[in-house]
Order: C-alpha cells, then structure tokens, then sequence
C-alpha cells in the first residue's frame, strides 16, 4: 500500500478518535454536571425544609392557602393561594439562585395521603424529562395539616439545561475539529495539485529532451559527411560545431539520465564488478582535462580493488558530476580525489579550493534544478541536476552523500558505498 494511503488512513481513524474522545468528555461532562446539580438541590432543599420548619408569616399564609381557610385575611380562596404561592415561588428561586441555578422549575406542596394540595402557577404537566425533588417537610406543616407534608420541586428537562451550560466547551470543539478537517483537506489538495504539476513537468522535459535527441544527432552525422570533405578553412569551424554538438547532447544525456531515476522505473541495476579501474580511468581522464585549463588533479586510490555492487555507467556519472563541479567552481582549480576502503565501505573524498558554499545552502544545493545565486547571476552555467543525480544514485547503491564546505575555501564531498568483502 502507499504511504501516503496509510497516512490519510492514519488521519481519518484519529480525526474519528478525537470526535469519540470529545463525546466520552461531553458525556462525563453531563454526569458531573447532574452530580453537582443534585448535590446543590440537597443543599437547597435542606435550606428550604428548615426555614419552613417554623410559624411565620410566609409559612402561616401558606398553611392558610392549602387548607383553603379564609378566616384570618378574609379574601377569596384563589387570592389567598395566588398570594401564597408567589411568595413561595419567590423564597424558592431565591434560594436556587444563591446556589447558582437558573433552571425554570415548578413545585407541589402536599401531603402524603393527597388530602391538602398546593400546585404553583406554572407547570410540566405533560412534559417528558421532569426531574423531581421531593423534600419531606417537618415541624409547622404536618403539625398544621396533621399528616407527612412534601414539597416538591421539578425541572425540565435538565439534560438541554446542562448542555447549554457546556457549550462553552463542545461549541469550540466542533468548531477546532472542523478547522482541522478544512486544513487538512486544503493540504492534501495543494498536495494532489503540486504533485500533478511536478509529473506534468517532469513529463514535459522527458519528451523535449527525447524529441532533441533526434536533431542533434543528425547535426553530428552531417558535420562528420561535411568533414570529410571540407578544406582547411572550413575544419576548424566544423569543429566548433562538434564540440558544442557533443556538449548539447551531453546535456540532454544528463536530463535523460536524471528522469529516468526519478520516474520510478528503475534503470539501475546493480551487478557485483571491481570499480577500481574504471575509477582510474576516470581520473586520468579527469587529469588531462584539467591540466588543458592550467588546474591541477591529484589522485590517490589506496587499496586493491574495490569491489562493489554497481552499475558502473551511473556511478562513473555521479563521480563525474563531482568533478566537473569542482571545477567548474574553482577560479584556479587545485582538486583532489581520494579513495579508500573503511571496513565495508569505499570512501570517495573530492577536495576543491573553490569558492564553497555557505550553510543555509549546503542542503539546498542536493535539490533538483537549485542553483546557488550570487546577485541572481549564475556566474557558472549548469541546470542545478548534477548533485541531485549525485544523491539519487549513491542512494541507489545504498550509499549516503555528505559535504563540508567553507566559503572562498573550498568544498569537500564525501561518498560512502558499501563494499562486497
Ligand atoms: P549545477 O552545477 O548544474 O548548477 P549542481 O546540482 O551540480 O548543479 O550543483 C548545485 C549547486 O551547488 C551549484 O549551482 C553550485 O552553486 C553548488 N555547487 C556544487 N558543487 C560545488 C562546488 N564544488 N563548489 C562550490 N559550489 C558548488
């Protein structure tokens, strides 16, 4: 499976767990919340049953309002109960506000056998969710009605009063989560976007380099049938024409080269060979193209022989890609290779005295197509693929890349590949 599969897995199952965590959170919430209330009800109806426990005048015009008896205020039944009950409304309200509860509520004040009963003005008749309270009463009221008196408080629907009070909390939540989701979908966007892009290009350069091979190389075959029959004026321009011939479809080998590594299709295939004499050869060559630009080449290949798992074509390449830019990077160059066995490894060192690269770039530089910019102007020409390949290919033999560097001093790639014992 690809990884990008798994991680896109990997995000939906947490993107779900962190929704089922904040719903175990939410549903704790509600229980502690429900816990608090009733322990704030216990409070509250201790409150209440002990300022009910003796005569005074709200106790006695409640008394006086259950058992219907008109004889002390001489006003209508309705009015005396109107007036109790707006009295106790109040007292109770004012008892739950202190404790912090806004929720609407209703009561009933009664006795146990149903003889004498009092209902406040508004009620849940008919309602699902009622909570109910009851509060046993002592001292005045059973002393008065001469039976066990309950007064009892009910809310609706606690459940809606509880969530409300947490949505400070789940509000924030879906909303973050939300925000993670919209991120996330914008990224993988951009993402599917950017890496169509970079095949389209890709794509794009393949077929341009493959469609110039075709004319390059007709330039080469018909310089070499002009060749044969120019005069002397005429081969030295001819000449020009070779070289820069040679050059162009030496690029176009590096493009080539580069795309196919990097489609995927692997063009590596690696067989056990001594790599020592094609190293060898290599730097002789490497030798006398330097000392054509008055620059110096040293070598020095400690060891028998270097036996390697390795495609000989490829890696003469990537060490080739090292040399050319120590010298293309060096106004006078003075280059060193050196080789060596390190237990099951070959170390290959290139040493320049050119002009190096700075820390912030020296881990830009392995990326394809950058190019180190001194005012915007490359001073050297190149497309920025040479250590791009460099790393893809040492990384195909197993191998890892490093590079020290110091600016206006030189730089000194180091090649570690493992070796066959
Ligand atoms: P190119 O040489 O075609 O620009 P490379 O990928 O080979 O591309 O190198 C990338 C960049 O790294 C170069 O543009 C150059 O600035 C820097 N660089 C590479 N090798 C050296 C070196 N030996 N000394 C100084 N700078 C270097």
């Amino acid at each position: 499976m690809k990884k990008r599969y798994i991680y896109i897995g990997v995000f939906l199952v947490s993107i779900v767990g962190l929704a089922i965590v904040q719903y175990q959170y939410l549903r704790i919430g509600l229980s502690l919340a429900k816990v608090q209330f009733d322990s704030k009800i216990d409070r509250v109806g201790t409150l209440v049953a002990n300022s009910l426990k003796e005569e005074n005048k709200l106790t006695y015009l409640i008394g006086e309002g259950i058992r219907r008896d008109t004889s002390f205020f001489k006003v209508s039944v309705d009015s005396l109960q109107n007036v109790g009950n707006m009295f106790l409304d109040d007292f109770i309200r004012d008892q739950l506000l202190n404790q912090g509860i806004e929720s609407d509520f209703t009561y009933t004040l009664y006795t146990k056998d149903s003889s004498y009963v009092l209902h406040s003005t508004n009620s849940f008749e008919g309602m699902d969710n009622v909570d109910s309270y009851p509060i046993d009463l002592e001292g005045y009221f059973p002393q008065l009605l001469g039976k066990p008196t309950v007064l009892d408080l009910k809310f609706e629907n606690l459940h809606n009063y509880f969530l409300a009070k947490l949505n400070g909390l789940t509000f924030p939540s879906i909303l973050f989560l939300i925000g993670i989701c919209a991120t996330i979908f914008w990224v993988l966007r951009t993402y599917y976007w950017q890496s169509n892009v970079i095949t389209t290009t890709n794509e794009f350069i393949n077929n341009l380099t493959h469609e110039l091979k075709t004319p390059v190389f007709s330039i080469g075959l018909a310089t070499k049938i002009l060749d044969e029959s120019a005069n002397e004026k005429q081969k030295p321009v001819l000449g020009i024409i070779r070289q820069q011939v040679g050059r162009l479809s030496g690029h176009i080998e590096k493009v080539l080269e580069l795309a196919s590594l990097e489609s995927g299709k692997s063009v590596i295939t690696l067989t056990k060979v001594d790599f020592k004499p094609y190293l060898e050869n290599l730097c002789a060559e490497f030798k006398t193209l330097v000392a054509i630009e008055n620059g110096i080449f040293n070598y020095d290949l400690a060891g028998e022989n270097y036996v390697l798992n390795a495609e000989v074509f490829h890696l003469e390449n990537a060490i080739n890609n090292i040399l050319d830019n120590a010298k293309k990077y060096s106004p006078e160059p003075e280059i060193h290779l050196k080789a060596y066995k390190d237990g099951h490894r070959l170390i290959v060192e290139v040493t320049d005295n050119g002009i190096g690269i700075s820390k912030e770039e020296s881990q830009r530089v392995f990326r394809k197509f950058y190019r180190v910019t001194n005012g915007d102007l490359h001073s050297v020409k190149g497309y920025g693929l040479g250590l791009s390949y460099v790393k893809k290919v040492i990384k195909k033999h197993g191998g890892k890349v490093q590079m020290s560097s110091e600016e206006k001093k030189g730089t000194k790639f180091r090649l570690t590949i493992p070796i066959l014992s």
